[in-house]
């Protein structure tokens, strides 16, 4: 008799290894996840490196577009929402709130934005093992900290969004697609498909992607 296959990680196809058993997901990814909140965190970090894009407000802890509205670089709207309360900051809390209901993370006590930043990530890193057999929406967890450690990448070296690919699913649904896409289930007949199967769907003629 076959033994039934074992489990696969939740965010990459790989199948658990023996020593990944219990998991929802492989070492590899746990480590991924991990490089990408060290990225956003410290002095040094995306976090940190953006905010010097934006001179502080006057007498206000929080950041403000420098310069006059017309003559603001193109991209400060874009990293004033990444930097100020409710962006990056709050997108990692929520996950920390999340986290704190299954005894996986504990809640900062506030303070300025670098600091609520740096202790929210410290808090998951520490757990992060812990919720790889523990946590159950770490697919999502992942998906929200690479787009913001790549949007943030983006806004620092200047690079713009990468371009978006419309591709046809068999049902004819034209779904759009970057070199970043995950894995996604098509709106129109619910196929799942993985990263490497989107990159070989047909792309749609010129007309569809309009
Ligand atoms: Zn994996
Ligand atoms: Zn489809």
């Amino acid at each position: 008799m076959l033994d039934a296959p074992s489990p696969r990680c939740v965010i990459c196809p790989r199948q658990l290894l023996d020593h990944e058993t219990g998991r929802f997901i492989c070492l590899p990814c746990e480590h991924r996840i991990d490089q990408d909140l060290r990225k956003l965190a410290g002095p040094a970090g995306l976090y940190a490196r953006l905010c010097l894009r934006i001179q502080p407000g006057r007498g206000s802890d929080g950041p403000a577009v420098s310069g006059t509205p017309g003559r603001a670089m193109p991209c400060n709207e874009a990293v004033l929402t990444m930097t100020a309360n409710g962006g990056l900051v709050s997108t990692l809390e929520t996950w920390v709130e999340d986290w704190a209901t299954y005894g996986l993370a504990r809640r900062g006590a506030g303070g300025r934005l670098q600091h609520r930043v740096d202790t929210a990530i410290a808090t998951l890193r520490l757990n992060l093992t812990r919720a790889a057999s523990r946590h159950p929406a770490l697919k999502d967890f992942n998906q929200e900290i690479g787009s913001a450690v790549r949007a943030a990448e983006r806004l620092i070296t200047g690079e713009r969004a990468p371009r978006r690919v419309p591709v046809v699913c068999g049902c004819g649904y034209v779904l759009k697609v970057t070199l970043d896409t995950d894995d996604c289930s098509c709106p129109g007949c619910s196929t799942e498909y993985r990263h490497a199967e989107l990159m070989s769907l047909p792309i749609a003629e010129r007309s569809a992607a309009a």
